[in-house]
C-alpha cells in the first residue's frame, strides 16, 4: 500500500507535488483520483498522477480530502496529458485542466435529486369515506396513488392530477404515501423519443470498408488508423454505426468525434436511434449542454452505463474504459484544433489515444486533409474509399462563373451573376430549393471615404468595421466593438462615405429584391443568436417552407436536403487570398463540401461558383471532383515550400498593448532561439502578424519549422523558461498551427 502520492494541482506552478496519504484514505487514493491538498495557505484541487512507497520531499503534508470514490482519470489519459504537454509545448497543468469538464473538475454540481412518490399503507374503506367528505382532493390523489405501478416523480403526479403539493404532503403525513429522494439524469435529449432502426444493408464499397474495420478490431494492437475517404453522401455514417455495433459486440466502447458545427440534432438522432434498444447507451458531450446535463452525461460514461459517446473536440478525453474504436468524422475540419492552450488538434490526439488504448482509429471525410492523405500514402494510415454516392445520384455539375467577364457585361458586378439568377428562377419555378453561400457576415464589409480613401477601422483591431443593416451600426467581427455610423468622414470631414463590399445580410436583401415572391432566409451567427433558431430554420428549410437559404459555413456541412438542386457560391475567392499556406486546401474543401449539398435526392444538382480567379487549381480540381489531382499538385507546392505535411510548423505569437514592448520581446526571443536551436530547425525573423492588432494588442509572429517536433517543442520551452518577459507581454506557442493570422 502506498503511503504517498504525487499530484498535479489545478493551478499552473509547473511542478508536481508529493503528499502523504492519511490512514483512512490508503487504498482509496489512487492514480487518477481527485483530491484536495494543502498548498501554501490554501487548499487546492489536484489530480493524483502517481502513487509512491516513499517520497524524497521534505515537510510532507497529508492529503486533505478525497473527492468521489472512483478515480476520474485513467492512467492512459494521464499518459496522454503528458504526451500533449510535450508535443504542444504547454504546461501539463493546463492540459490536465482541459481533460475534465469544469463541472467535474470543480465537483460543485451533483446529481439532480427529485422527490418520488410511492404508495405506503393502504387506506381502509372507512378512512376513504372520511377523506371523501372532509378532504375530497386528498381522496382524489389517494386514488391516483393507489393505481401506481411504481414510484413516480412527485412533480409529474401533481401535474397529471392538477393537485397541489399541500394535498400530497397531507397524504404523506397520514401515512398513505411515501416520498423518497432519487437522482435523476438531466438528459439533453430526454424529451425526445428514439425509435430503434435497424442496420441498412450496405453496398459493396461500404461492406469492404466495414470488413477492413472489423479486421482492425480483431487486431487492434498492430492495426494502423484507417482513413475512410468517401465522397459526400457515400454512406460513411452508416459505416461508423455498424463499426460501433461490431465494437460493442466485442465488449468494448466507442468514441465518435464530430465538429461542433455538425453536432446537430439530426446527427445525434441517428446515433441515438440506432442504439435505442438500450436507452442510456449513447451519451452526448458538447458545448451547448447545461452544466447539469454535462455532469450527468459525463458520469453516465464514467460509470460505464453509456458505452458510446458522440461529441465535439474535447470528447476525445471522454472517460470511457476499454475503448475499442475512435471515430473522427470530417477529420479535415480545422475546428478540431483548439485555439487556446492547450492548442491541441483532436484528430491527432485521437490517433495518439488510439495507440495508447490499443484501439482502432477511424478517420472519415469527403476531403481528407493533406496531412492525413499523405500519411495514408506513406503507409502510416490505411486508406479505404467510398467512391459512389449511396443514392446512385450523379455528382453535381459544377459551373464556374468568371466574375471578370460578368463585370465587363454589367459594369458594376452584381452579387448574383446573370447565370445564377436564371438558375434560381428556374428552381423557383420547379419548386426546388437553393442554397447561397458566402463566408462573410454583415451587410457591407466596409465604410469607405471616397474623398480621402480611409475605411472605418476598429480601434482595437487592424480590420475594417462591418456595417450591419439590422441595427444600422458598424461592428468588429473580431472583438465585438460596435460604433454608430458617422454622417461625414471623421478624418477629412467630407460628406463622401460609401459602403463597399457585401456580406450575407446584403445577399439576402438582394435576393429578396430580385425574387420578391420567394421565401428567403439567412443563417449566420447574426441571425442565429437564439438557442433554437438553428434548429427551427433547418426544420423550416427541410419541410420546404423556405425557397432560398443564404448563409455562411453554418450551412456548408453535413446537412441532408433532398430538395436542394442548386448551390451558389457567391464569392469563391474569399478564402483563397488569405496569407495562409492552407488557403488553397481550404478553398478546395469548402467548394467540395458545399457542392455536396446539391442534388442528394432524385434531381441532379448544379453548383455555380462565382470567382475572379477561375483558373486557380483549387477551383479547377474541385470542379472536376478530382481529389487525387488536387492532392498531387498541392503536395508538390508544400514540399517546395517546406510546409506541412513535410515539416512541422510552430508559430509563436508575442503580444502586448504596447507596440514597442511586443516587438522588442519578439526580437529578444528570436535571438535566444537562434542561439538555442541546432541547424536542422528553421527560424524565421520576427515580423508583425498579418493581423497586426487584435483586441487592443499588437502582435508579432515568429515562425519555426522542423521535423523532430517534440525536440523542437522542448527547446522552445527551455528558451522561454529562461527568459523573463515583462508582465504586459504575453507569449503563445502554437504547434501545428491552423490560425496563421
Ligand atoms: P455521408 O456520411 O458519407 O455523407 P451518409 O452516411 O449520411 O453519407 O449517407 C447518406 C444517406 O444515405 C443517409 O440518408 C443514409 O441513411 C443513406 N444510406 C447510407 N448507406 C445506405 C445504404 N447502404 N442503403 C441505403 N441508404 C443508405
Ligand atoms: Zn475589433
Amino acid at each position: 500500500m502506498s503511503a504517498f502520492v504525487r499530484v498535479i494541482i489545478d493551478r499552473s506552478i509547473r511542478r508536481e507535488l508529493d503528499y502523504s496519504v492519511p490512514e483512512a484514505m490508503i487504498g482509496k487514493v489512487v492514480v487518477g483520483s481527485r483530491v484536495r491538498v494543502p498548498f501554501r495557505d490554501k487548499t487546492l484541487l489536484a489530480t493524483v498522477v502517481a502513487t509512491l512507497e516513499e517520497s524524497p520531499a521534505e515537510g510532507i503534508k497529508p492529503v486533505a480530502a478525497l473527492l468521489g470514490e472512483k478515480p476520474v482519470l485513467s492512467a492512459t489519459l494521464i499518459e496522454l496529458a503528458r504526451w500533449m504537454a510535450n508535443y504542444y509545448c504547454c504546461p501539463v497543468e493546463t492540459v490536465m485542466r482541459s481533460l475534465l469538464p469544469q463541472v467535474i473538475r470543480k465537483a460543485e454540481v451533483g446529481w439532480k435529486k427529485q422527490l418520488f412518490v410511492s404508495p405506503a399503507r393502504s387506506a381502509t374503506a372507512d378512512e376513504i369515506e372520511k377523506l371523501r367528505k372532509r378532504a375530497p382532493r386528498q381522496a382524489e390523489l389517494l386514488q391516483a396513488i393507489a393505481q401506481l405501478t411504481g414510484p413516480i416523480a412527485a412533480a409529474d403526479l401533481l401535474r397529471q392530477t392538477s393537485l397541489d403539493n399541500g394535498t400530497l404532503r397531507a397524504l404523506v403525513k397520514r401515512g398513505f404515501a411515501e416520498l423518497r429522494e432519487q437522482a435523476v439524469a438531466r438528459d439533453p435529449h430526454g424529451t425526445e423519443e428514439f425509435i430503434a432502426d435497424a442496420d441498412l444493408s450496405m453496398n459493396e464499397e461500404q461492406t469492404a470498408a466495414l470488413k477492413l474495420i472489423e479486421h482492425a478490431l480483431a487486431n487492434p494492437e498492430t492495426h494502423p488508423p484507417i482513413l475512410l475517404h468517401g465522397v459526400t453522401g457515400s454512406g460513411k455514417t452508416e459505416v461508423y454505426l455498424q463499426a460501433i455495433r461490431a465494437t460493442l459486440a466485442r465488449g468494448k466502447t466507442a468514441i465518435v468525434l464530430v465538429p461542433e458545427i455538425s453536432l446537430t440534432p439530426q446527427t445525434v438522432e441517428r446515433f441515438k436511434s440506432r442504439f435505442a434498444s438500450q436507452p442510456d447507451m449513447v451519451a452526448v458531450l458538447h458545448s451547448h449542454l447545461s452544466e447539469g446535463e454535462r455532469h450527468d452525461e459525463w458520469h453516465k460514461l464514467h460509470a460505464g452505463r453509456a458505452r458510446i459517446v458522440i461529441g465535439a473536440r474535447s470528447a476525445v478525453f471522454a472517460p470511457l474504459e476499454n475503448v475499442g474504436l475512435i471515430v473522427v468524422d470530417e477529420e479535415h475540419e480545422t475546428s478540431y484544433k483548439q485555439e487556446e492552450a492547450p492548442r491541441y488538434h483532436a484528430r491527432d490526439v485521437a490517433v495518439v489515444r488510439g495507440k495508447m488504448e490499443k484501439c482502432v482509429v477511424l478517420l472519415g471525410t469527403a476531403t481528407p486533409s493533406l496531412e492525413s492523405y499523405h500519411n495514408a500514402e506513406r503507409g502510416k494510415y490505411v486508406l479505404s474509399q467510398l467512391t459512389q454516392r449511396v443514392d446512385q445520384c450523379q455528382m453535381p455539375l459544377i459551373r464556374i462563373v468568371d466574375l471578370r467577364m460578368e463585370r465587363r457585361k454589367e459594369k458594376a458586378a452584381a452579387i448574383l451573376s446573370e447565370k445564377l439568377r436564371t438558375a434560381i428562377a428556374d428552381r423557383l419555378e420547379k419548386k426546388e430549393q437553393t442554397i447561397l453561400f458566402l463566408n462573410r457576415r454583415g451587410f457591407s464589409t466596409s465604410l469607405l471615404c471616397s474623398s480621402c480613401g480611409k475605411a472605418r477601422e476598429c480601434p482595437n483591431c487592424s480590420v475594417a468595421l462591418t456595417f450591419h443593416r439590422h441595427d444600422a451600426r458598424l461592428s468588429c467581427h473580431l472583438c465585438g466593438h460596435s460604433a454608430a455610423v458617422p454622417k461625414r468622414c471623421p478624418e477629412c470631414r467630407e460628406d463622401a462615405l460609401i459602403y463597399a463590399g457585401f456580406g450575407t445580410e446584403k445577399v439576402e436583401a438582394n435576393v429578396a429584391a430580385i425574387f420578391p415572391k420567394a421565401v428567403v432566409r439567412r443563417m449566420d451567427a447574426d441571425s442565429m443568436t437564439r438557442k433554437d433558431a438553428y434548429r427551427e430554420a433547418l426544420h423550416a428549410f427541410r419541410s420546404g417552407k423556405i425557397d432560398i437559404l443564404v448563409g455562411t459555413q453554418m450551412i456548408a456541412k453535413g446537412l441532408h436536403f433532398p430538395n436542394v438542386t442548386l448551390v451558389g457560391i457567391i464569392n469563391a475567392d474569399l478564402a483563397l487570398h488569405l496569407p495562409d499556406f492552407r488557403a488553397g486546401e481550404r478553398t478546395f474543401q469548402l467548394l467540395t463540401q458545399v457542392a455536396g449539398r446539391a442534388g442528394r435526392g432524385e434531381a441532379p444538382g448544379e453548383v455555380f461558383v462565382q470567382t475572379y480567379t477561375p483558373f486557380s487549381p483549387s477551383i479547377q480540381f474541385a470542379r472536376h471532383h478530382d481529389f487525387a489531382g488536387y492532392f498531387q499538385q498541392e503536395l508538390e507546392f508544400r514540399e517546395r515550400c517546406d510546409f506541412p505535411p513535410f515539416r512541422h510548423v510552430v508559430l509563436i505569437t508575442v503580444r502586448s498593448e504596447h507596440e514597442t514592448r511586443a516587438s522588442f520581446s519578439a526580437e529578444t526571443l528570436a535571438r535566444r532561439l537562434r542561439e538555442a536551436l541546432p541547424e536542422e530547425f528553421q527560424l524565421g525573423a520576427p515580423a508583425p502578424a498579418p493581423l497586426e492588432k487584435l483586441q487592443g494588442h499588437y502582435r508579432f509572429h515568429i515562425l519555426l519549422r522542423g521535423e523532430a517536433i517534440v525536440r523542437l517543442s522542448r527547446l522552445i520551452r527551455e528558451t522561454l523558461d529562461k527568459l523573463p518577459f515583462p508582465d504586459d507581454v504575453a507569449v503563445a506557442v502554437d504547434v501545428d498551427p491552423y490560425q496563421l493570422l
